[in-house]
């Protein structure tokens, strides 16, 4: 039977050795633990074996995650990386520190309006669509520039990076082209703006190739606290 801690250091090892491979060094990518649909007590654990940022991706959830864990375990950094809908926007403005799925100009608005003064500015990523396919959320390429800048007016956001969500495929040819024209679309973001250091992609079973193409912070969900429900 393995734990959570073991777990944790598994996927760090996978991280350590997926840098190595490709001379990158592992303090460079971030480790995002995914604990969607998880109880408390598995956070508390892998907070307990070091982990401090924690993905959500439903808003009440997690609102109800860092309201009991907050208090005790403040250096908790808490990432909300589902899809979010405008009239819950609030929540995670008032929750979050990071939302790694802004994909339209009106909820980067509200995000912005409704962030407490009180907080730090929420650090944000924009979601690209990098499969094209219909149904996935997130901006097209093209249209990475336009929402930057609308973002980069905002002044309780910080815009800190992309992520993506590529075709849930076997094709490993395919997720590698997928995540180097997200990597090249974070290059030329990161070349004009100085704060944008974060490439959001990669996650249980595509951690290597994200690596091997530039990712700076993994989502790994299922690896540490098992299979969903
Ligand atoms: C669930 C989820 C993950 C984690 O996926 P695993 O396959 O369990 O590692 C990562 N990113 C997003 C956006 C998710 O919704």
């Amino acid at each position: 039977m393995t734990t959570i801690a073991d777990r944790i250091s598994i996927a760090q090892s996978r991280i350590h050795q997926a840098a190595q491979k490709c001379a990158r060094q592992q303090h460079d990518i971030a480790l995002l633990a995914v604990s969607k649909t998880k109880p408390v007590a598995d956070i508390i654990e892998a907070y307990e074996a070091g982990q401090r940022k924690f993905g959500e991706n439903y808003v009440q959830e997690g609102e109800q995650k860092i309201a009991e864990l907050s208090e005790q375990y403040s250096d908790i950094e808490w990432h909300f990386i589902g899809p979010l809908q405008s009239n819950k926007s609030k929540i995670v403005a008032e929750n979050f520190d990071w939302m790694h799925t802004v994909s339209r100009a009106k909820i980067a608005t509200r995000l912005s309006e409704q962030r407490p003064a009180t907080k730090a500015p929420l650090n944000v990523c924009i979601q690209v669509n990098v499969s094209n396919e219909q149904s996935k959320s997130g901006v097209a390429l093209t249209e990475v520039t336009e929402l930057a800048e609308h973002i980069l007016q905002l002044d309780n956001l910080v815009l800190r990076g992309l992520m993506a969500i590529p075709t849930a495929t076997d094709d490993a040819e395919l997720q590698r082209q997928e995540f180097a024209a997200l990597h090249e679309a974070f290059k030329q973001l990161k070349a004009k703006y100085s704060q944008v250091d974060t490439l959001s992609m990669g996650m249980s079973n595509d951690l290597n190739i994200a690596i091997e193409q530039g990712s700076t912070m993994v989502r790994i969900g299922s690896a540490i606290f098992g299979k969903r429900n």
